[in-house]
């Protein structure tokens, strides 16, 4: 298959004294020929890690969901994560077939399972259209203007772009708010399977516990497989769908890497904030992370105490906890970051120094003068109306049915706005699909006893709020209500008249008659309806800020470039990046130094039964030390993690750590505690990336789960 070839436009993005190790990194692939690729220590030519005009190492790097993977056989086989294969094991598990806690192997391709709802994607090309998306805003001063032309711009260019090749989606990714925007083309692929994810005890060993830690000894791999149609295109699952050839797949080196060797990975990195203004982290760090982890740790206690001793439940609440643990946890981890770097406080001296700078010349302080006052009088309204927009933020995640009638009033009012006939039946042709899907996807989420207990909380919480932060709705609500008890009872009883928490009933109006649905009108739909009033109102207010910031952001970010005279990496906002580094330990404190590998021997050490369970069978085969060509020369044992001074995020999960010749010797799946920071700051002495190491990965395929059919397919010889 020939990989598309696009015209290139040169990225107003250049980057500058890129080669030595003591800065961020998360570079775009118009800038790797900025970085002195080899003198950094790639000892291939770099054209084969990235070549525009053809086949290199990048076609073998696809995108899976949100976590990155890489192709490892030419027959379409996908390494990414255990970690990210996790809900698609979860939807197909149950007590008779406990995939989670057993593992999952296909042992032939017919066995392999749908991954049902996993999309994959691979960057085919991309190209600059900043001037395009921003035509129009110029001497357009509005921000909610400004926004909406914003908007519309980049839906005509995606639109256009859509319609023109069928068989790529385009997206335009942000890079700069206000100022850089660059489509990129992908492939997808829809038709994903699983053919191996490792029993829980290995590819979560330890748990919540090792989440976000160093020293690590977790399998956290999982093989998939991508299929496509007879004739090459993407399709959805379908039994004659034939295994996805790509373009490139990655070597396997079954030798993996030792302490202070060149590594550097290729992924997905989905959000960093290092651009940002100094009271977005004074935001972010006295309101946003403490209050999303605090009611985060309130969901999971709910949920596990909800689920204690039902292993149906348990299974059922499995994915959610997973992934509201692991946010938690990470916010933990940045606050105390946010403590022991004093970033907010550093913030704010460099804008400080930023605007002595502006001050300095009469040229710059008539350009960029006022642009620091006014981002902090625009965040002096963010903070002041943090408690009631965070609680917005949360309300609709936390209750599925609450969500579900927001959808139905927002399209009602939409409906009944419309004034004639073939305007409304213009818009159920348009708009059904679209409201079945939101629907469905709520309707799959509905909890009926979580969600009580949560609104119940969430109106809780509301009644703490300083008047400026009233929720009306909630206000209303609790009016004739004198205490806690009658404010459950008032819940109760909302939940227990309301029809929108029967999901065959909801789902059958929305099939057969969207008007009835558009009539319901119970209690709950009445209160969601004035909540989402409310909220529609704050949304719009909260939109002229964001379209002020839009404007503002912009210049702010030339003017610091400016000032630091060089031009900046653009935040991780889920493209493919390069980052590069060593293989190193660290000081997480002023004592311990960690070492760079954890081994075997440290698997067996940590079982406790309890927090760190292992499988039998690892117990045994670690008694027989069996590890032949794959155990570690210089520690005599079995490699399971490791670590690097890497420039990698949320997103990277699944990312192939590469070594300097750009063979797969690891998977990336976490960072240290200390790194959970790097998301608002990167640095050289607290920034560690974790990997799997190949070697364990090859071990567990091998002996745990005696799939050399596997190792074989990888073109491993062991
Ligand atoms: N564990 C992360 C993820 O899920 C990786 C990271 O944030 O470093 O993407």
């Amino acid at each position: 298959m020939k990989k598309t070839i696009c015209t290139f436009a040169a990225l107003l993005v250049a980057i500058l004294f890129l080669n030595n190790k003591t800065d961020e990194g998360m570079f775009p692939l118009s800038e790797l020929k900025n970085v002195d690729l080899q003198k950094v220590g790639l000892k291939m030519q770099p054209i084969d890690l990235y070549n525009p005009n053809g086949i290199s190492l990048i076609d073998a790097i696809v995108r899976v969901g949100g976590c990155t993977g890489s192709f490892i056989s030419e027959d379409g086989l996908i390494i990414t994560n255990h970690h990210c294969a996790f809900s698609f094991v979860a939807a197909i598990s149950d007590t008779t077939h406990d995939y989670i806690n057993n593992g999952y192997l296909a042992k032939n391709r017919n066995e392999e399972a749908q991954a049902k709802g996993l999309v994959c994607k691979i960057t085919a090309c991309y190209e600059d259209v900043s001037s395009k998306v921003l035509q129009g805003t110029q001497s357009n001063y509005d921000p909610l203007q400004r926004l909406g032309i914003i908007a519309s711009n980049i839906r005509k260019i995606t639109d256009e772009e859509n319609n023109l090749n069928k068989d790529l989606q385009c997206e335009v990714s942000e890079m700069f708010t206000g100022r850089t925007y660059v489509l990129f083309r992908y492939k997808l692929l829809k038709d994903v399977r699983l053919v191996y994810v490792p029993a829980r005890s290995i590819g979560e060993y330890g748990g919540e516990k090792d989440n976000w830690v160093w020293p690590r000894h977790s399998g956290d791999f999982a093989i998939l497989r991508a299929y496509v149609s007879p004739e090459g295109k993407a399709s959805e699952f379908a039994i004659n769908n034939v295994p996805y050839k790509p373009i490139k797949h990655l070597k396997v080196n079954p030798k993996g890497v030792k302490e202070n060797d060149f590594v550097f990975v290729l992924g997905y990195p989905g959000r960093t904030f290092r651009h940002q203004p100094a009271a977005f982290y004074k935001y972010h760090e006295q309101y946003m992370l403490k209050y999303i982890s605090e009611l985060y740790d309130w969901q999971i206690e709910k949920m596990e105490e909800m689920s204690k001793g039902d292993r149906t439940l348990q299974i059922k609440y499995s994915s959610k906890i997973k992934s509201l643990a692991n946010v938690t946890k990470n916010y933990k981890g940045k606050l105390q970051g946010f403590r022991r770097s004093k970033l907010t406080k550093q913030k704010v001296e460099d804008e400080n120094n930023l605007q002595t700078f502006i001050n300095s010349e009469d040229n710059l302080k008539k350009q960029y003068g006022g642009v620091i006052h006014r981002i902090n009088v625009v965040y002096d309204d963010i903070i002041n109306y943090a408690p009631r927009n965070l609680w917005y933020d949360q309300i609709y995640s936390i209750a599925p049915v609450l969500n579900i009638a927001a959808t139905i009033d927002n399209y009602r009012k939409v409906y009944y706005s419309l004034k004639t006939d073939t305007e409304r039946s213009n818009f159920k042709d348009k708009q059904w699909q679209r409201i079945k899907n939101a629907v469905y996807a709520q309707t799959a989420k509905f909890d009926e006893t979580f969600e009580k207990s949560a609104i119940e909380k969430m109106m809780e919480d509301a009644s703490t709020f300083n008047t400026e932060n009233e929720i009306k709705a909630v206000s209303n609500f609790r009016r004739k209500v004198k205490d806690n008890a009658s404010l459950k009872a008032k819940i109760m009883k909302m939940y227990a008249k309301t029809k929108l928490k029967d999901a065959n009933y909801i789902t059958k109006l929305v099939n057969e008659d969207l008007e009835k649905l558009f009539k319901v009108n119970d209690d709950l739909m009445k209160f969601a309806t004035e909540l989402n009033t409310e909220l529609n109102f704050h949304d719009e207010e909260d939109k002229k800020r964001e379209g002020e910031l839009n404007q503002l952001m912009a210049k702010y970010v030339d003017a610091k470039s400016l000032f630091k005279q060089k031009q900046f990496i653009p935040d991780a906002n889920a493209t493919l990046r390069f980052t590069y580094g060593t293989v190193k330990g660290y000081y997480p404190n002023d004592t311990d130094y960690n070492q760079p590998f954890t081994t075997l021997k440290g698997v067996i050490e940590k079982e406790d039964g309890i927090d760190y369970e292992l499988l039998q069978i690892v117990k045994d085969l670690y008694a027989s030390r069996d590890y032949g060509s794959l155990m570690h020369p210089d520690l005599g044992d079995l490699p399971i993690n490791f670590l690097y001074n890497l420039d990698t995020t949320g997103g990277n999960s699944g990312s192939p750590v590469m070594n300097a010749y750009g063979e797969l010797i690891g998977v990336n799946f976490d960072r240290a505690y200390t790194a959970t920071i790097n998301d608002y700051a990167w640095n050289e002495s607290y920034s560690r990336s974790v990997g799997c190491d190949i070697r364990y990965i090859l071990w567990v395929i091998q002996k745990v789960a005696k799939a050399d059919y596997l190792i074989e397919e990888m073109g491993v010889k062991l």
